[in-house]
């Protein structure tokens, strides 16, 4: 294990807190800690990336670009290092981990290639109007434990990109590859350009509110969202928020549901359900309710749990010992409601924070396995008689974050739109792609991440209007 610190100003910097137990989910174990901020840590880390700020800024989109070739290349040569990381301390399958790496590579090169254009809006004899886009000073990053580093990476790669100094805040579950990715960025950036702070609510809730910090991206849940709105009033903090999400898939009545479901069940168990835009809540015309059960629950069957450093596994553990329990409250809960467990419904037992990929069927809106977000490895498969009952079934959440129709692809394509929520798939689910604006409707968030749509959240528009 090497020494985590966190990074303040350029240099490897002792938390002042009291450090924070990490644990391995596969055990339940800490296997080591990770230092913790205080808050006058925050400050000096908002001091620092304010200093980096004031030449930053006036840098060009060639140097940015090129800094950020640097980051990609030095993430990869970590790539092993980080990988293991990440399932050490996330729990995810080593390949998945891996996939995490090579997501955090690739978003930041395309953070480098971006381009922000002056835009002309007037040109006339006497007359040019242009509108330019400038940084806005220090960004504060607050992130989730689900994808702990390819989230730092999308938080971080185009604020720097957009000509701002940064400063993260990792979750206190799954700090170690954010202060490792901080560090290996350190050493190929100028000193303050990124810093890195671990801590609990209270140095979240100390971001929200710090007048130094200029934007803030949070990547969470809806109520941490909610918090930090009220907490961001002081300064008027721009704010990117990538919240909950209560996804519906609907599959049309006729589908040859045995070829979509390896689909279904990648796209909803993806990460052990542990991801914002998987799938959450299957809608499947009542005739077909049973297949889809056996098939999910054949799928399920084949899925070998395990810590993820162990060969040949391919599910592993829900990340902490809290969303375990949450997960098995709303099971409960559906156990009580008369809900059927196709499969799963468990716990392993085994140390760590096992539970068994899960089908239930028998629920509709109004359960609270359907109405609330269980991010974690239990599905609802909830029956629908015509598809306009799908619809307003997908609709009726207060989430919107994606959501998808599943079928012929000329029908499936007519009825998307109808879905509320800021991307809806085709045949398929949960891909987010660099290039692709990615953001919730309703109360999954505001604004939108990735591409030149994502990267202008970076910056504050400034026309010039030029007379003469
Ligand atoms: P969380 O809101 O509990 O914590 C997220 C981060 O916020 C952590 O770093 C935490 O320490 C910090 N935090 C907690 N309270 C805070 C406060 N009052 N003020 C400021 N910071 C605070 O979320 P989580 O449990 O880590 O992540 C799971 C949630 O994240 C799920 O709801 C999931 O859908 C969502 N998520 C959304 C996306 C997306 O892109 N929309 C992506 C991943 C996860």
């Amino acid at each position: 294990m090497p020494d985590f610190t966190l990074t303040i100003g350029g240099q490897n910097v002792a938390g002042a807190a009291r450090p924070i137990p990490v644990i391995d989910p596969s055990t339940g174990q800490a296997f080591t800690e990770s230092p913790a901020a205080t808050v006058a840590q925050l400050d000096q880390a908002v001091d620092a990336a304010a200093q980096a700020f004031a030449t930053w800024q006036h840098s060009s989109h060639a140097e940015r670009s090129a800094a950020l070739e640097r980051v990609a290349g030095a993430i990869e040569q970590h790539a092993a290092e980080l990988a293991d990381l990440v399932v050490r301390e996330q729990g995810k399958p080593l390949a998945l981990a891996q996939m995490e790496v090579g997501g955090a590579v690739a978003w930041t090169r395309a953070a480098a290639a971006l381009l922000i254009p002056v835009e002309v809006i007037e040109q006339r004899e006497g007359k040019r109007i242009e509108l330019h886009r400038k940084p806005l000073g220090v960004v504060g990053s607050i992130t989730p434990w689900n994808w702990p580093l390819m989230i730092a990476v999308w938080h971080i790669m185009p604020a720097l990109r957009a000509g701002n100094a940064v400063v993260i805040k990792p979750s206190p579950f799954t700090p170690l590859s954010t202060l490792r990715l901080v560090q290996i960025m350190a050493s190929v950036l100028p000193a303050g350009l990124v810093n890195s702070v671990v801590g609990e609510a209270e140095v979240g809730q100390a971001m929200a509110e710090h007048p130094g910090i200029a934007k803030l991206v949070f990547t969470g849940s809806t109520r941490t969202g909610q918090d930090i709105v009220r907490r961001a009033a002081g300064n008027l903090k721009r704010l990117t928020l990538e919240l909950g999400g209560n996804d519906a898939a609907i599959v049309l009545p006729g589908t040859d549901t045995a070829a979509i479901a390896e689909g279904l069940f990648a796209t909803a168990f993806l990460n052990m359900g542990q991801t914002c835009a998987a799938l959450k809540r299957l809608y499947v015309h009542e005739s077909q309710v049973d297949a889809v059960c056996e098939q999910l629950a054949a799928i399920a069957a084949r899925q070998v749990l395990g810590g993820g450093l162990e060969p040949g596994v391919t599910f592993g553990p829900v990340q902490n010992a809290p969303q375990l329990a949450r997960v098995e409250e709303l099971v409960q809960d559906a156990r009580a409601q008369g809900a059927r467990i196709v499969c799963g419904g468990q716990r392993l037992d085994r140390p760590g924070y096992f539970y068994a990929p899960t089908i239930v069927a028998g629920l509709s809106n109004g359960a609270r396995l359907v109405d609330e977000e269980q991010f974690g490895p239990v599905l609802p498969v909830i029956a629908y008689r015509t598809v306009d009952e799908a619809v307003a079934l997908a609709n009726a959440s207060s989430m919107g974050l994606g959501g998808s129709v599943w079928g012929e692809v000329q029908a499936a394509t007519a009825l998307a739109p109808r879905l509320e929520c800021g991307t809806v798939w085709v045949n398929g689910h949960a891909e987010v792609l660099p290039h692709c604006p990615f953001g919730g409707s309703k109360m999954s968030g505001v604004g939108v991440e990735f591409g030149l749509d994502g990267l202008l959240e970076y910056t504050q528009p400034q026309l010039l209007n030029i007379n003469g």
